[in-house]
């Protein structure tokens, strides 16, 4: 078994923004040159999310609206200046798991790969892929 890790680093713009990361995970897939395995793509950060979902803007903004509805802004809180934001963050994993085959991830037709941002502020982001098989 074959195992390749590589990174790679991007910015978002603040409070709930979803970038899609699935062109530059499935390079990664290709450069490691595994046909078959899996993918695991995860954020090392405490304020942000990677989900799965159909990059479609309104449901986006629905994503948006649920994160604020679970876990407001304003609230009594402990942690000083962004709780809400890790609140929001231990709420869904910084972490996917997908099956590769021939080469490329088995997502499903209106699946896509996407960091949610939950912190207060534009941040630089970073998104460790490891693939293994063979
Ligand atoms: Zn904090």
């Amino acid at each position: 078994m074959k195992v390749y890790t590589e990174a790679f680093t991007f910015k978002t713009r603040g409070p709930i923004d979803l970038i899609d990361i699935t062109d530059n995970v499935q390079k990664i897939v290709t450069k490691s040159q595994i046909k078959n395995g899996i993918a695991h793509i995860f954020a090392p950060h405490a304020t942000g999310i990677v989900i799965l979902t159909e990059n479609e803007p309104n449901l986006l903004d629905d994503i948006r609206n649920l994160l604020e509805k679970l876990v407001p802004e304003k609230g009594d809180y402990g942690h000083p200046s962004n709780a809400h934001a890790h609140l929001r963050s231990v709420l869904l994993p910084p972490d996917k798991t997908i099956p590769i085959i021939d080469g490329r991830l088995a997502l499903g037709t209106w699946q896509s790969i996407m960091f949610v941002e939950t912190d207060i502020y534009p941040r630089t982001r970073t998104i460790i892929v490891t693939v293994m098989g063979e």
